[in-house]
């Protein structure tokens, strides 16, 4: 006879094996525990683990609590008071919605769970082990929910055995806790292990959050990026190349609050990155990206960390043009560096009232990617502050504000500043050496510096194009039998846009129709070349800044350009060269970077190499 040899599983197997998804390690009931204190709207978040979480992990928060039936609602599996229809699962704002994490954590642990809601008298306290509801009473106790889970995977001997020493999992509850603390700056959270007091971060901004995570050093190797439109919001801060990684960087992308996996928005990040890095390191990042619930679906895998997009395409594109519109501003804006006082101690500076007046002036050698510890790249004697420890520097620019000083028209200043400086910063050289026809080596104010010779014309012609497009358009030759490119469509059409531009730049085309373009006249300097070439690249790299730099139409014309001719260059053969070069590049407003963010020189520190 043959017999029947299905089985329904026993609930409390079942519990088990749902658990091992949800809970695979102390962690992960780390993981999902912090997310409920954030969901329950508490502010103060403690969370207290002994032995990485084999022998007790804690919850405490003080949201808004669970009712006397809710606390023992919601051990049950599917309980959960955050969807009640499937629409909901379309709208999700919390981060829970599963209703499994506490049935799963109960089933295979001890649990201690005792909440009040403010609007209650008294609270409850809820025993539960492997699944069941031991004790459940009125108890006193704090507004909030306090969670203990005790001796996890008591009955999962395997699981148990699997678990890793105790510093690579308490390095795991540790990531979990900076996964959650990080997006919530506006909830303090503290982190105790066996006893001692491992993060105590205060309520405050992203920012402070990062920094209070990471340490203050990271004050100077992130700048931030913002860029929204009405589909998608993107905020947070981006590591400066100099401070990229070879190995792994810390790299944290959040949407809609949760943190999140994805390797197609990372590869975004990077390939924004790409010109600016050098190979094989990364960028660090901690990205908020906020989307309409609806488009994001985040159940995927019972942990959340995957997830799918609607319209992933569209997140990518905004996503890489605004990190690479970020960069962008952050290595093209020539910024103010401040000279000052050497009496003023930066570590005094009152928060308020009066301060006394720094002399402002603009270094032209300033380079945004130094930190403030390497302030003036070369040709300034260091000042004391270059070895003081971090500067307050915010509270140093806000004292300067409340003092209005002007630091207006810096345009006005730079120009003055530079030609007192041009002249007695370079001396000419009287030797130079050139190593693999590109590396330059000049001794300037008694340091050797290695230059970029290639980099270096990139800086030059770049700042020319852009005042050639301003106000001082390049000379044209007119040629006597104009060439003609021939160009598909959209080329085509885009030619036919910046032609006005090109013009300035000493390019004079004319549209003959049908795609054909007449060249009538190239710039006055410009040694024989293939135009056809020269455009069509042109085009396609201005077609591919076009979204990162849309606002900034010359930049990214004069970037093109430059970039497609930098190499174009004679050699320089003659002392008297190499003196007029560095005087065009120590002329330019950003001498030390090219217009992507790469290195122009170095400075040896010979005396170091002994
Ligand atoms: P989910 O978070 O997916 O809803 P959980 O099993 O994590 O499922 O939690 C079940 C329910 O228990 C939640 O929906 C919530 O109503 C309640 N809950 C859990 N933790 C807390 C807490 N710290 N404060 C208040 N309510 C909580
Ligand atoms: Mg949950």
């Amino acid at each position: 006879m043959m017999e029947d040899i299905i089985r329904l599983l026993p609930e409390a197997v079942a519990n088990q094996i749902a658990a091992g998804e949800v809970v695979q390690r102390p962690a992960s009931a780390v993981k999902e525990l912090l997310e409920n204190a954030v969901d329950a709207g508490g502010k103060n978040i403690q969370l207290v683990v002994k032995d990485a979480g084999r022998t007790l992990i804690q919850v405490i928060d003080d949201g808004k609590g669970m009712s006397f039936n809710d606390a023992r609602l919601c051990f049950e599996r599917h309980a959960t008071s955050k969807i009640r229809s499937a629409e909901d699962l379309f709208s999700i704002h919390t981060k829970g919605f599963r209703g499994e994490a506490l049935a799963s954590i109960a089933a295979i642990a001890h649990v201690e769970l005792k909440t009040k809601r403010a609007e209650d008298e008294t609270g409850t306290v809820v025993l539960i082990e492997g699944g069941e509801v031991k004790e459940q009473s009125p108890t006193t106790t704090a507004n909030g929910t306090s969670i203990s889970v005790r001796n996890l995977f008591f009955n999962v001997p395997a699981r148990r055995n699997f678990l890793k020493s105790d510093n690579t999992e308490f390095g795991c509850i540790e990531e979990e806790f900076i996964r959650v603390a990080l997006i919530h700056p506006d909830i303090a959270f503290t982190l105790y292990h066996n006893g001692k007091l491992t993060y105590q971060l205060k309520e405050g901004n992203f920012k402070q959050r990062i920094i209070g995570i990471f340490g203050s050093h990271f004050n100077d190797r992130i700048f931030p990026i913002e860029q929204e439109t009405n589909y998608i919001k993107i905020t947070g801060f981006l590591g400066k190349p100099e401070s990229a990684k070879k190995k792994r960087a810390e790299q944290y992308m959040f949407i809609n609050h949760r943190f999140i996996k994805n390797s197609s928005l990372h590869f975004a990040i990077e390939s924004a990155y790409e010109q600016v890095l050098p190979d094989g390191t990364h960028p660090l990042y901690f990205l908020s990206i906020e989307l309409d619930p609806a488009t994001v679906d985040v159940n995927v895998s019972p942990t959340k960390v995957d997830i799918k997009l609607q319209d992933d395409r569209v997140v990518y594109g905004f996503l890489f043009a605004a990190v690479k519109k970020a960069i962008g501003e952050f290595s093209l804006i020539p910024q103010l560096d401040f000279d000052y006082d050497t009496d003023l101690d930066l570590n005094n500076v009152p928060q308020t009232g009066p301060i006394k007046v720094p002399h402002v002036s603009l270094s032209p050698g300033y380079n945004p990617f130094n930190s403030f510890s390497n302030p003036r790249s070369t040709y300034q004697q260091p000042s004391h502050h270059s070895t003081s420890a971090n500067p307050d520097w915010d509270s140093f620019l806000k004292g300067i504000k409340e003092t209005e000083v002007s630091v207006a028209q810096p345009e006005e200043q730079k120009v003055m500043q530079f030609e007192d400086s041009a002249q007695d910063m370079l001396a000419e050289v009287t030797s130079y050496i050139v190593v693999q026809k590109r590396y330059l080596f000049v001794s300037l104010q008694d340091k050797m510096h290695v230059i970029d010779i290639v980099r270096a014309n990139e800086r030059i012609i770049y700042e020319n194009y852009l005042q050639a497009l301003k106000d001082q358009p390049v000379t044209v030759q007119q040629s006597l039998f104009p060439e003609t490119v021939v160009l598909s469509g959209a080329r085509a059409e885009l030619l036919t846009e910046i032609r006005g531009d090109l013009l300035k730049l000493g390019y004079d085309i004319e549209p003959m129709g049908g795609g054909n373009f007449a060249v009538n006249g190239t710039p006055h300097d410009e040694e024989e070349g293939d135009v056809q070439t020269l455009v069509e690249n042109l085009l396609d790299e201005y077609q591919s800044h076009l979204i990162a730099h849309r606002s900034e139409r010359d930049k990214n014309l004069a970037l093109s350009l430059a970039h497609q001719k930098k190499a174009v260059m004679k050699p320089l053969s003659n002392l008297q060269e190499v003196n007029h070069f560095l005087q065009q590049l120590f002329a330019c407003l950003l001498p030390s970077i090219t217009p992507s963010g790469k290195k122009i020189f170095e400075v040896m520190d010979v005396e170091k190499m002994f």
